[in-house]
């Protein structure tokens, strides 16, 4: 999985996951790439460097503030029912892919990084990550996927 930082022609920056570059470039050539924000399917990968303020007396605290790691798109008008629909259908895939695998709350990135070095017999897990920690994981090739759908902390479960 590769994350690239991406914007669309209104100016909203989001992240993309994707299995390989050639995938971006598909999803993107066949329209399937949209801005949570806008819906625009104008999108392009940003530059890999934070943009820096035009005027050399910005102050640090005048930028936006980057998005939190576990913030989710959000819309505020009701969706299509096939959109509900297919919601519902991935939100079922998601819980059928997760059946035999543990939910490991906020241990997921330390145990992720013990199975994959070896000190830690291999299992199916899954548990929260900041978008960071995520990427940290990503580059030392360490296998994770974004979840769709939020999860319930392990401690809601008992
Ligand atoms: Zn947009």
């Amino acid at each position: 999985m590769i994350v690239f930082d991406l914007h669309c022609d209104e100016g909203h920056r989001f992240e993309g996951w994707f299995g390989s570059s050639d995938d971006f470039d598909d999803q993107l050539a066949r329209g399937l790439l949209t801005c949570p924000e806008c819906g625009s399917v104008h999108v392009s990968k940003a530059p890999m460097a934070p943009s820096v303020p035009a005027k050399s007396n910005a102050r640090p605290e005048a930028r936006v503030p980057a998005a939190k790691g576990q913030t989710a798109p959000i819309a505020n008008r009701e969706m299509p029912g096939e959109v509900h629909q297919a919601m519902q259908k991935l939100a079922e895939a998601q819980a059928n892919a997760l059946k035999d695998s543990t939910n490991v709350g906020g241990d997921f990135v330390k145990q992720s990084r013990e199975m994959h070095y070896g000190e830690r017999d291999e299992a199916p897990i899954h548990g929260q990550a900041s978008l960071k920690e995520a990427k940290a994981l990503v580059d030392e090739g360490v296998p994770v996927a974004p979840l769709p759908f939020p999860i319930a902390p392990p401690e809601k479960l008992n």
